[in-house]
């Protein structure tokens, strides 16, 4: 059937979240690119606005709704000349509730249907006929799907998700039932989005998943984290490759061997260690305890000596005592982890804590999150002042407005590390430098 529009329709995405849904986003977009549709930057000019929604928290189902209404309030969308998608993970956690309450969206694709966002754009725009996806022999979509997930506007630093949904069920996460169950994507579909990537001018890859370190464990012949990256790594040896998101329990010393036996591995783990306390980990469904982690971390830098922390914390967990939260304190000023993020606990509905005793006052939560936070900048601030007169190389990713070069060094990961600024080179280079000063988490080059 001929199209009777004479415009290809244009579509904006908004994205809301983690770097997951960036992911998910730039998938979304490329499918629907090669359909023949239009990237608009601008969602006042589209005719498809898509928010891919976070729901994981309450503050990010809130964002997501207050995002809706804004985007709602649009003359065009107001008028009907254009139409909003709710995409992602709060139409997943929320189902038919939302679309009663969202009466204003067209649409509505929680994350396990997103490979079908051509299907249902196409169904809001009924005179323009997409192009039918480029298919393999096999009968599968063709490399030619796959996004440049840049990272952010940035051309040099990408994405890669390795696998999607988790099975730990932590007592106060909404993932798994917003993601599903954990299953690996293969390392064929992981190295032809690698590839794709790498062609495109990317110069490092960062894998993420919920659950990185599970990779492999699902398939008939089990793999493992270490032997994918071991595999990457020799494959593009020009490539940095970074990975986020490790539990404690992936961490293996086939891994550690892994990352030390490659230069274009940074040797940076980003391991959720929640808390510190047995009785609170516990409570949260989450195993180990402050000395394991210590014993981990330890071990850790024995094997890889220059290796770069990162880590998450909850504090105000349902129950946690006076004495426990001091345990946390002490953990985060003993391990000296380069990076800490801290999150007051969210009471969220139909998780196993949220019907825990013990529930604690909002006030209490964040000045015991503040304190967390307080302490891990000062104790970072030393860690990270300690890389001074280092040389390291830094990948450079921008100039800022006043002209002044950035980038990242392997010791910084995307978007949430902070920046190295440097005096030579250019974007996409990477250049050795020696770190001539630190501000608290930026560093500056010579
Ligand atoms: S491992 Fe992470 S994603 Fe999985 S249930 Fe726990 S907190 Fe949620």
């Amino acid at each position: 059937m001929a199209n009777t529009t004479t415009h290809a329709p244009s579509v904006a995405f908004v994205t809301l979240g983690c770097a997951k849904n960036e992911v998910d986003s730039q998938e979304m977009s490329a499918k629907l690119v090669r359909a023949g549709y239009l990237l608009a930057d601008d969602p006042e000019q589209a005719d498809v606005i898509i928010i891919n929604t976070c729901s994981f928290i309450q503050a990010a189902t809130e964002e997501s709704i207050d995002t809706f209404f804004e985007l709602a309030g649009l003359d065009r969308v107001a008028a009907g000349e254009s139409k909003i998608v709710m995409a992602g993970c709060l139409p997943a956690r929320y189902g038919a509730d939302l679309e009663e309450e969202l009466t204003e969206a067209q649409a509505f694709v929680p994350c396990s249907r997103e490979d079908d966002i051509v299907q249902i754009v196409a169904g809001l725009i009924p005179d323009f006929v997409p192009e039918a996806p480029v298919l393999t022999e096999e009968g599968t979509i063709g490399a030619n799907e796959y996004a440049l997930t840049t990272v952010g506007d940035n051309p040099w630093t990408a994405y890669v998700k390795i696998s999607d949904g988790c099975d730990r069920m932590c007592a106060y996460c909404t993932i798994p039932f917003i993601r599903g169950h954990y299953h690996s994507f293969t390392l064929e579909e992981i190295e032809r989005d690698v590839d794709y990537k790498v062609a495109s001018g990317v110069r490092e890859i960062t894998l993420i998943a919920q659950d990185t370190g599970r990779w492999g464990q699902d398939f008939a012949e089990r793999s493992s984290l270490a032997r994918l990256m071991d595999h990457l790594a020799t494959q593009f040896p020009e490539i940095w490759f970074r990975v986020m998101y490790i539990q404690p329990e992936g961490v293996t010393d086939e891994l550690l061997q892994v990352m030390r036996a490659h230069e274009n591995i940074c040797s940076y783990l980003d391991i959720p260690f929640q808390h510190a306390a047995k009785r609170v980990l516990r409570a949260m469904n989450r195993r180990g305890c402050g000395d394991d982690f210590r014993n981990l971390i330890s071990h850790i830098r024995d094997e890889v000596p220059d290796v770069t922390l990162r880590t998450t914390l909850i504090a105000g967990f349902p129950g946690e005592t006076e004495e426990e939260f001091e345990e946390l304190l002490d953990f985060v000023s003993e391990a000296e982890l380069d990076y800490v993020g801290v999150f007051p606990y969210s009471r969220e509905d139909g998780t196993r804590a949220a019907e825990l005793e013990g529930q604690i006052d909002e006030e209490t939560k964040q000045e015991r999150a503040q304190a967390v936070r307080d302490l891990a900048d000062s104790v970072s601030a030393g860690v990270i002042a300690a890389r001074t007169g280092k040389t390291m190389p830094v990948l450079i990713i921008g100039t800022e407005e006043d002209g002044q070069l950035y980038g990242r060094a392997k010791c910084q990961a995307p978007d949430v590390d902070g920046v190295t600024f440097v005096y030579r080179g250019a974007p996409g280079e990477i250049i050795n430098t020696e770190i001539a000063g630190t501000l608290m988490y930026e560093m500056e080059g010579d």
